[in-house]
């Protein structure tokens, strides 16, 4: 997955302790940067260099907050989710990656003092929240640069002493054989995105085929690990009802639905300007070539009585093989939860409540009643 060019240092992290495990781990000479100056690219190469970026990793010190609540929109329901900020980027290239037009600055980045400030500032917040749903995946593929800073496994430690947090680590890759002996304690989730099998061949580059990713996520369920699992983004083209029951049947052959903290269900949806970039990138892509409508966020996505519809066939496999499992909409408003499921998230105490207890029941964790403000 990773293929690496060049390493770039910051300067004042040049002789930390995990710099010097990820350079052995590459067996590259990185190039150091002298302090005040953060961009190994020329900004000329900003714009065409996302293919480039990819193969380009500055490890540097992070000096922001580490720990934050995830972005969501007030347009739609929020989900309630906090994120723990270790790095930026991915080598994985999809076509639909918000991150080609969400950041200016194409190459992977990792923050080396995560362990020490990072934890240092996620053990503080804890003891502010009754119970908190922490994800690492928003602005990187969680596993992303796993193999050579091997982070998770003091992530998935930290989050085994905690009585009011879980951890969700998200991604598309398999590389999760490492895991395999930690004392989680279920205090971890282990959380794949899924597609249509063609989806994910022709969009999601770089990333292991949708079979595979099942078959690691029933590797971590043998381990007792909690599993949870994202459609996210359901496209519509010529055969999306039987591809999506396809992936569908297998997650469940595969996976114990008890097992299962959630699924989120989330259409595509895109700001303007990534069609552009993603066009240039991918001439042969065909998943923007519908009618779109600018939704209350500024992104596009389809017409509601389209994503309507892709939700409710989703829904219904879903709920015909696991009758239980908590299932939710990303980035939708109450009227098309109506329209979906027949209840909106405010008549169960809201999204965040609902996911909140199904972490709680799937991770076996004593029930937290409320939620303190932040
Ligand atoms: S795996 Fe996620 S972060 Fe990585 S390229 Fe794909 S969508 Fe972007």
């Amino acid at each position: 997955m990773l293929s690496l060019e060049k390493i770039y240092l910051a300067e004042e992290i040049a002789n930390h302790p995990l710099t010097s495990k990820i350079l052995q781990k590459t067996g590259f000479k990185p190039q150091i940067l002298p302090r005040g100056e953060s961009s190994p690219l020329p900004r000329a190469l900003w714009e065409e260099g996302i293919s480039l970026g990819k193969r380009i990793l500055y490890l540097t010190r992070y000096q922001g907050r580490f720990f934050r609540r995830c972005p969501g929109t007030k347009a739609y329901l929020c989900c309630g989710y906090h994120i723990f900020h270790i790095g930026q980027g991915c080598p994985l290239d999809c076509t639909y990656c918000i991150l080609q037009a969400y950041f200016n600055q194409p190459w992977l980045t990792f923050f080396v003092n995560v362990l020490e400030d990072g934890l240092k500032e996620l053990q503080e917040a804890l003891s502010r929240f009754t119970f908190l749903r922490i994800g690492t995946g928003e602005f990187t593929d969680s596993f992303a640069l796993e193999e050579l800073t091997s982070l998770n496994p003091h992530l998935i430690e930290f989050f085994a002493r905690q009585e009011n947090a879980v951890l969700e680590l998200k991604t598309k890759t398999t590389g999760i054989d490492h895991l395999k002996d930690l004392p989680h304690r279920r205090r971890t989730i282990l959380a794949w995105s899924l597609n249509a099998p063609s989806i994910s061949r022709n969009e999601e580059k770089g990333a292991p085929p949708v079979e595979e990713r099942l078959l690691a996520a029933q590797k971590a369920v043998s381990w007792g690990y909690p599993v949870a699992f994202h459609f996210d983004p359901i496209i519509r083209f010529p055969g999306w009802r039987e591809e999506y029951a396809q992936t569908i049947e297998f997650l469940f052959e595969k996976i114990p639905p008890e097992e299962v903290c959630w699924i989120s269900l989330g259409s595509l949806r895109f700001m303007p300007e990534l069609k552009e970039i993603a066009w240039k990138r991918f001439p042969e892509t065909k998943i923007f070539s519908n009618e779109f409508i600018t939704g209350l966020d500024g992104k596009k996505r389809y017409f509601r009585p389209l994503r309507v519809e892709l939700y409710s066939h989703l829904y219904g496999l879903i709920k015909k093989l696991a009758p239980h499992v908590c299932v939710y909409l990303c980035m939708e408003s109450p009227e098309v939860w109506k329209e979906v499921f027949g209840f909106s998230p405010f008549s169960r105490g809201g999204l965040s409540r609902m996911l909140d207890e199904a972490a709680q029941r799937v991770c076996r964790i004593r029930s937290h009643n409320f939620r303190l403000a932040e």
